[in-house]
């Protein structure tokens, strides 16, 4: 008995044994301690830390290898050579924190590297770095003014020096609103937080942003017409979890620095998705019959009030096995095929020769071994 103790604990990787000691205080904090990274899984007031082992290909489960496969397409598409369409001009404010001034900078280059082959030559795109201090700036700047809905109560939050850990987006588009065609994108920020206190999460959200220029790139043509059936329509054509869902695939893989990251990214987001306090249908995604339902649910934001975060979740899940199972190129034609007047569903016939019901089908599986992930007790 004595000995078989002695062994597992000296057989625990070292990365284990040198776990942060300390209390986390929200799901997706994130430390990095002795080279190894850790993500806090907060949960029923009980807080610890997790983080993913690097293993062999083989080692891995038939659900990760998915994974791996959907990240390597996706990192494949990084250019080695510079940028030749995209035009970058950043607006950064002085009261940005340095820190991630930097480190975003880093990101929008190598997302360009990624997205430069969905552009034409000489397409400016604006990348806007800004805080809680900035609003003056961002009320005299109609590109961002018009979406201050979306950050307002952060705003609030930021000037009472909390809600620290979150990075918001600013601006993400591709429009003439500015008398130029160009592409807008870029974040806000709390002035008072730093590369420390941000979360996991908040790692892919400048590449998220940015993404939407992109599919903004290929569907502003039918924007300048517009909706006359309103959200229902633009909802039909562009399925949230085909424009919010798949950005986030994308800025995932291009933001994790690694897949080990990728994949503890992945599971925090489960995490916080299930349990106590989750939109209730994710509590019904045991089986493949409520995961096609749940994405069927929502298609339309009308159907459920409290549908906006989740399609982001099962989104990213449903495109990351869409590539991983049909290649970047595949889904790279959705984007493109975004400019032909049809909706998501034919436009998924005609890329894919599958409709969204068939895809939902097909996705469910790599959906339910997602949701697998345990709470911590
Ligand atoms: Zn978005």
């Amino acid at each position: 008995m004595l000995v078989c103790v002695f062994f597992l604990i000296s057989s625990l990787p070292r990365s284990i044994a040198a776990a942060p000691t300390s209390t986390c205080r929200y799901t997706s904090e994130t430390k990095t301690q002795s080279g190894v990274r850790y993500v806090c899984l907060f949960y029923k007031g009980k807080s610890t830390w997790i983080h993913v082992p690097k293993r062999s290909t083989s080692r891995l489960s038939p659900y990760e290898k998915t994974k791996l496969q959907a990240y390597n397409e996706i990192r494949k598409q990084i250019s080695s050579s510079a940028p030749i369409n995209i035009k970058l001009n950043f607006i950064v404010s002085s009261n940005f924190p340095k820190d991630l001034q930097s480190k975003y900078i880093d990101q929008i280059n190598l997302a360009s590297l990624a997205y430069d082959q969905f552009f034409n030559p000489n397409t400016t795109i604006n990348v806007y770095f800004q805080t809680e201090k900035d609003e003056k700036f961002i009320d005299a700047t109609p590109i961002l003014a018009r979406n201050k809905q979306d950050f307002a109560n952060f705003l609030k939050e930021w000037k009472l020096n909390r809600s620290k850990q979150h990075v918001v987006g600013l601006a993400a588009s591709f429009n003439d609103f500015t008398g130029k065609l160009e592409g807008h994108t870029g974040v806000i920020v709390s002035s008072r937080t730093s590369e420390k206190i941000v979360t996991l999460y908040s790692e892919q959200v400048v590449a998220h942003e940015y993404f939407h220029v992109v599919q903004d790139y290929f569907k502003y043509k039918k924007d300048q017409k517009g909706y006359p059936g309103g959200v229902d329509e633009y909802q039909t054509i562009y399925r949230p979890i085909f424009r919010e869902g798949s950005a986030n695939t994308v800025a995932t893989a291009l933001s994790m620095g690694s897949f080990e990251t990728y994949l503890l990214f992945y599971r925090a987001l489960v995490a916080e998705n299930k349990g106590e306090g989750a939109w209730l249908p994710f509590k019904t995604l045991t089986n493949k019959k409520n995961v096609i339902s749940t994405l069927k649910l929502m298609e339309l934001t009308r159907n459920d009030p409290a549908i906006n975060f989740t399609q982001f979740v099962l989104g990213s899940l449903a495109f990351e096995w869409l590539i991983a199972e049909y290649g970047f190129d595949a889904y790279k034609k959705l984007i493109y095929n975004q400019s032909l007047d049809i909706d998501f569903n034919e436009n998924m016939r005609l890329t894919l020769g599958i409709d969204s019901s068939q895809f939902y089908s097909l996705a469910a599986n790599h959906i339910l071994e997602a949701f697998k992930f345990p709470l911590p007790r």
